[in-house]
């Protein structure tokens, strides 16, 4: 068997297009969504990350505000900025990009964020509702994942999917998710003991470790379907996920790439959230009209 190569920027591609749509109709309504990114530092991996959310923002029509503040920025000065964002109407969406320096309490600037206006998915509201099956933003990796699996048609539900790692970004909203689809999920992570007996069981395999080719040929059954979320940079520069991509790729039924696979989809469903973030603005704005 060789795998099915399940193409990230293609889906992606239908995502956006969807968001594209969307855009357009708000527009008729004087609406433009708009997503306001906080950037602390120089890093250059989160500016890389930042710039290419802003380049699709505005491919899309929609409003990019970037709010860059140097590495010695107080946490007052950064929850400042997250309440004045949080009051301006034309921003629905806002986003910290992580990870922050030592001095701030990533959890204090991420509670201040409104639920309603935080599209990454990281505020305990929204985490909560994930957890209880309510309405919210999903964080975008393991959303991405999700609608990727729908794309290429894998029936999540009965099967058996393992996920490893158990990041609040990642692991965790992935597995509730695949839960969520009627999957048996088993989350494995730095202390879970025989992890390969474990994988070699799943049908479907999340792996979100962030280290560079963990997941070998043998660690996996014939035909399960391998979704690579590591993102690892080798000496020479190049990308690399934490699945051993040319091991896995004749016994797996579909592999995601690295780079091209979930990447692109993150970026698709921070900029879905966003435009969604803007219609229940919209829709809360009628509301209040007609009351
Ligand atoms: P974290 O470092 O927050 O979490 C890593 C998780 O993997 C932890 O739960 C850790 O366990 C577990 N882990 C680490 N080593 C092992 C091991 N040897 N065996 C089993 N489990 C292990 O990372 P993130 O969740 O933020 O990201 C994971 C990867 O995904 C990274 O490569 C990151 O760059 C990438 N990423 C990609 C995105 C994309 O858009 N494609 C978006 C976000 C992240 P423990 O909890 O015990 O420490």
């Amino acid at each position: 068997m060789t795998a099915k190569l399940m193409d990230g920027k293609k889906v992606a591609q239908t995502i956006r297009e969807d968001v594209k749509r969307r855009v357009d109709q708000l527009a008729a309504s004087g609406v433009k969504p708009g997503l306001a990114v906080i950037l602390v530092g120089d890093d250059p991996a989160s500016r890389t990350y930042v710039n290419s959310k802003k380049r699709t923002c505005e491919k899309l029509g929609m409003r990019s505000d970037l709010i860059e503040y140097p590495e010695t920025v107080t946490e007052s000065e950064l929850l400042s900025a997250v309440h004045r964002l949080n009051g301006d109407p034309g921003i629905h969406g806002i986003l910290v990009q992580l990870p922050l320096p030592r001095q701030i309490d990533e959890t204090a600037i991420i509670n201040a964020i409104r639920p309603e206006k935080d599209v990454d998915g990281f505020h305990p509201i929204n985490a909560g509702r994930l957890l209880t099956g309510g309405e919210g933003f999903i964080p975008c990796t393991p959303n991405g994942i999700m609608k990727l699996l729908e794309f290429y048609g894998i029936g999540v539900e009965g099967k058996n999917a393992v996920v490893i790692g158990r990041s609040n970004i990642v692991g965790k909203p992935a597995g509730l998710l695949l839960l969520r689809k009627n999957a048996t999920v088993t989350f494995c992570h730095s202390r879970t003991e025989n992890l390969q007996e474990i994988t070699r069981q799943a049908d479907i395999i999340i792996a979100a470790a962030g280290r560079p080719g963990m997941l070998r040929g043998d660690d996996i059954k014939e035909g399960a379907v391998v979704i690579d979320v590591g993102i690892n940079r080798k000496p020479d520069g190049k990308l690399t996920g934490d699945a051993a991509f040319d091991e896995l790729e004749p016994k797996a039924s579909f592999i995601t790439p690295v780079p091209g696979g979930v990447g692109p989809m993150t970026i698709a469903m921070l900029m879905a959230n966003t435009v969604r973030s803007a219609e229940n603005s919209l829709l809360k704005d009628k509301q209040a009209e007609t009351m």
